[in-house]
């Protein structure tokens, strides 16, 4: 395989693999966006159901109160009949005593169950705006479901695609060629980068001039000193422009480079 050959591969396997890595970036964005819907919609409906348990055992005390609150009045009243009917002093004292007793008590109750009643709503309102909540998420998810699901499964396929893509190519490759392109992909960067002008394009940096020089007759490959990329010639688009017109201008333009 010459190298004009294995520079065309390359260039497809750098070009596919900056595709896969929008694609797969894609893929996550849209799973994470999912799951996210799944789960705020498992939390609205734990919250529902927990609010509901506890609205449960908070209308349980509160109707105890309220049944505790009508026995005090019941006894009020006793009271009150024994105040009329104490025939001593000391009966109408002690019967004052417990009257003014159970009106704390009725004033406790009191207070308490307006508390509760306060606190019932306010457990009923939270019950009802997460049910809001919860309608709204399970539009969304049943609208965006089927299309979210088909755009991650459309995704999956194409990378799958371009995953055997890449694979296809790196065959062709020489094996020492495709494992050293691998090895820098496996570590998360971009293995190729030409010059035209003497700075690798990878990095931006100047080239060592005889490094320049060696790749200029594209025999070789080279390795940028600085970023480690794969490194070959391309000629100017000017160049190769003219380079149809007439073979002068590319030997003048190559001429003046070197
Ligand atoms: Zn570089």
């Amino acid at each position: 395989m010459g190298i004009d050959a294995q520079i065309d591969s390359l260039e497809q396997l750098a070009t596919l693999d900056a595709v896969l890595k929008t694609l797969v970036e894609k893929l996550g964005a849209q799973r994470a966006e999912y799951t996210a819907l799944k789960a705020s919609h498992a939390t609205v409906e734990t919250a529902i159901a927990a609010d509901r348990a506890s609205l449960i055992e908070m209308e349980r005390t509160r109707s105890e109160l309220q049944i505790d609150h009508r026995n005090i009045g019941q006894q009020l009243d006793r009271s009150r009949d024994r105040i009329q009917r104490s025939r001593n002093e000391r009966e109408s004292q002690a019967a004052e005593r417990e009257l003014d007793e159970l009106r704390r008590l009725q004033r406790d109750r009191d207070d308490e169950l307006g508390k509760m009643i306060v606190l019932c709503d306010q457990v009923r309102n939270a019950i009802a705006d997460n049910e809001f909540k919860l309608l709204e998420l399970q539009e969304k998810l049943s609208t965006s479901e089927q299309g979210t699901l088909a755009q991650i499964q459309a995704l999956e396929t194409d990378v799958a695609e371009k995953r055997s893509g890449r694979v296809a190519i790196i065959a062709r490759l020489p094996s020492l060629m495709g494992r050293r392109y691998e090895s820098m992909h496996g570590r998360g960067k971009v293995p190729v980068a030409h010059t035209t002008d003497g700075t690798c394009r990878g990095c931006y940096v100047q080239l060592p001039p005889m490094l320049f020089h060696s790749l200029l007759s594209r025999t070789q490959f080279g390795e940028c000193p600085f970023c480690h990329r794969i490194i070959w010639y391309t000629a100017p688009v000017v160049a190769s422009a003219l380079a149809e017109v007439g073979g002068e201008a590319v030997d003048s333009s190559t001429g003046a480079l070197s």
